[in-house]
């Protein structure tokens, strides 16, 4: 048997009884032997500690390879509080080694026939293809810029390849008209209005069309939830084509954990062929947090920013993953979350420009009480030169009763709830629901005045009901309702 026999290091952990050549076998335990203790490397195949700081992020349970979830904090991980939040450590210690703008690339998805398999044959092939002089000339230059060149020249073609085609680059999208209500109004400078409406846990629709009434005649849009807490409901696509026949504008909901890279492709054609215009992604609350045994969602087949990247190319490039054509793409105003609560302002700042570069054309934001934290958030935004590049939609949530306002005070990751609300709330006794209303109504007005502000995006948490008061009282209700 060869030594190294090209093309074989694909896929061989899938066809476990294969003979795998003895070099490739012995490279393997050398490189696992070497980066697992300096790095935690987990063996990928899909090396990316280039663009990382050097800290392998495999052990991320939601198995992100573009930044922190939503839920990310400075102490902890929020899926398993015994561990410090892996891309918390990777941002901290590239902005210290001043590589964040490595931050930025848009990583691809791993390539699962890769799994367990060896790199450095492959560094090694890279650095013939440029050349082993030039590569040692390069590397030896005293030019900072040279090194960084030659060094990319090597590395880049292992961590992108030519299926993925991913850069750090904005991308503006490549059409001008309007694909959606939503889209429209944003576009002629509205303070704009969404809300969402959680699906039902069975077929009957009675309820979840009475509600699409009571809220249509006062958002330009409405969300419907991907599996909220990863708790199996109606599904986002069916909520939104009901939406439609009732005349309501939806926003299509998907979250990559329950998603495949071929189902989010299918599911984005049928959807836009349903008519369905708005589409928003996000990674969603880990399988562990669900009713159910956990699923194999510890590790994502593809994460958010990868999503956005992979439909933007849909859309605009009328290009498959895979790269065959796309004769009629698929319409739509993409958007995705964002957490100004989570990790560090200017952490998150980063984390954003790196989803508006892969196509979020609007964020939706996690629950906002806090604005003075709001506001910084959006400073770090500011300074990133992203105002004005996204629309955004502040997440705005009624408080229905204090168990609520506990519970988001205390357990809800990426959500500060401060002591000073969580204090009237308790003071108010029976009138809690009084008090919660006239709280949301005060935070929309403190919104208002902020900068970069595009509109709110009300989530009322099963209290749907409230929505056209709360818009009225707020002054937000359209004259002719
Ligand atoms: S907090 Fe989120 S991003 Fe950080 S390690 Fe946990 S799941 Fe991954």
């Amino acid at each position: 048997m060869p030594l190294f026999t090209p093309g074989h290091r694909k896929q061989h952990k899938f066809y476990p009884l294969m003979p795998q050549p003895f070099g490739y076998r012995v490279l393997e335990q050398i490189e696992r032997w070497i980066k697992g203790p300096l790095f935690g490397c987990r063996m990928c195949g899909n090396c990316l500690l280039q663009e990382t700081a050097f800290i392998c992020p495999m052990v991320c349970p939601k198995g992100l390879r573009n930044g922190p979830c939503g839920g990310s904090t400075p102490e902890r991980c929020y899926v398993d509080e015994r561990y410090p939040c892996v891309w918390y450590e990777i941002f901290k210690r590239s902005f210290a080694m001043g590589r964040e703008h490595k931050l930025l690339e848009v990583l691809p998805p791993v390539d699962w026939g890769q799994m367990g398999s060896e790199t450095w044959y492959g560094v090694w092939k890279s650095v013939r293809a440029v050349g082993v002089r030039r590569f040692v000339g390069g590397m030896a230059s005293r030019d900072a810029a040279t090194r960084a060149r030659v060094w990319d020249s090597v590395f880049r073609p292992i961590r992108q390849p030519d299926w993925w085609g991913g850069d750090d680059q904005p991308h503006p999208p490549a059409y001008t008209e309007p694909v959606s209500e939503l889209e429209r109004r944003l576009k002629a400078g509205e303070f704009v209005v969404a809300t969402e409406i959680a699906p039902p846990l069975s077929t009957a629709t009675g309820k979840l069309i009475e509600r699409i009434e009571q809220v249509k005649p006062y958002v330009a849009a409405i969300n419907f939830t991907d599996n909220p807490s990863a708790t199996p409901r109606m599904s986002s696509l069916a909520c939104s084509k009901i939406a439609l026949e009732h005349g309501a504008e939806p926003v299509l909901q998907m979250t990559a954990r329950d998603r495949t890279r071929t189902g989010l492709q299918s599911e984005v054609i049928g959807a836009s062929a349903l008519g369905v215009r708005n589409m928003l992604v996000i990674a969603g609350d880990h399988s562990r947090l669900g009713p159910s045994p956990m699923s194999r969602a510890d590790i994502l087949d593809v994460d958010a920013v990868q999503m956005l990247w992979i439909l933007r190319k849909m859309r605009d490039e009328k290009k498959y993953l895979d790269g065959r054509a796309l004769k009629e793409p698929p319409q739509f105003f993409l958007g995705a979350a964002a957490s100004p609560f989570a990790s560090a302002p200017h952490f998150q700042a980063l984390r954003e420009e790196k989803k508006v570069n892969a196509g979020a054309q609007f964020f939706q934001t996690n629950l906002i009480f806090d604005t003075d934290h709001f506001e910084v958030w959006l400073n770090a935004l500011a300074r990133r030169n992203l105002l004005g590049r996204v629309y955004i939609l502040a997440g705005i949530t009624p408080l229905k009763t204090l168990k609520m306002a506990r519970h988001l005070h205390t357990k809800v990751p990426g959500v500060v709830l401060p002591e000073r609300i969580l204090k009237r709330m308790e003071a108010a006794g029976d009138g809690a629901q009084q008090e919660g209303l006239a709280i949301a109504v005060e935070l929309i007005a403190a919104i208002r005045k902020l900068q970069g502000l595009n509109g709110v995006h009300i989530m009322a948490v099963g209290w749907e009901e409230i929505v056209p008061t709360l818009l009225q009282e707020a002054g937000l209700a359209p004259a002719a309702v």
